[in-house]
């Protein structure tokens, strides 16, 4: 992590020595950006960079806002016992669950390192639809639409890549064919009003 951020601050400030020397103040710039678009997240600064990236896409398009503070780890999550395998059919790769922090609730998250850009960020955006489940304190009950809701939206980050068509044909991923059900109401009546039926769960 730190290696990654003396770096940039490097390739910054070299960028903008070469910028003065080249163009005085011209509107040509050497950025960073590459860091945010890595192939993999390996560290806690790509990995908080994309964190953002879902939170805002995340109110943009779900209106799903967090107010409690999100703890984020890049590792592996500690094991669940043998429920864990039916509700993750694809191993233990992400886990979110409600801590004390300071004398309030926050949102502990583990993700494993080293996953694709976009996987990490469908997997982060499942895990944080969970906390706000947790914290607009609704789908208590309801196991199948509870997982269905977060597979719903991670489907909605992956989609249009091969890794969407892989996920739905998992043997558990479709579990409850409670995403199919969620598909299908947001297909008949939009999205605002899918949100309203899910939130309308004990
Ligand atoms: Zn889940």
């Amino acid at each position: 992590m730190a290696v990654t951020q003396w770096l940039s601050q490097v390739i910054t400030e070299v960028g903008r020595a070469i910028e003065r020397a080249c163009f005085g103040q011209s509107h040509f710039r050497i950025t960073t950006s590459e860091f945010s678009s890595t192939p993999t997240i390996d560290n806690l600064v790509q990995a908080k960079m994309a964190l953002a990236e879902v939170r805002r896409q995340l109110t943009q398009d779900f209106s799903i806002d967090l107010r409690w503070p999100i703890l984020l780890e890049l590792k592996v999550p500690p094991a669940q016992g043998w429920k864990g395998a039916v509700y993750n059919p694809e191993g233990n790769m992400a886990r979110h669950t409600v801590v004390d922090f300071k004398g309030t609730p926050a949102h502990q998250m583990w993700i494993r390192p080293g996953l694709t850009r976009a996987r990490f960020k469908s997997l982060v955006a499942h895990e944080l639809v969970h906390a706000f489940q947790r914290e607009a304190n609704f789908l208590n009950e309801n196991l199948s639409l509870r997982e269905g809701m977060a597979r719903w939206v991670e489907f909605h980050f992956l989609k249009g890549s091969s890794e969407a068509e892989r996920l739905l044909k998992l043997k558990h991923y479709t579990f409850g064919r409670s995403i199919e059900a969620i598909l299908e109401y947001e297909f008949r009546s939009g999205r605002p009003a899918t949100l309203t039926w899910l939130r309308s769960h004990a």
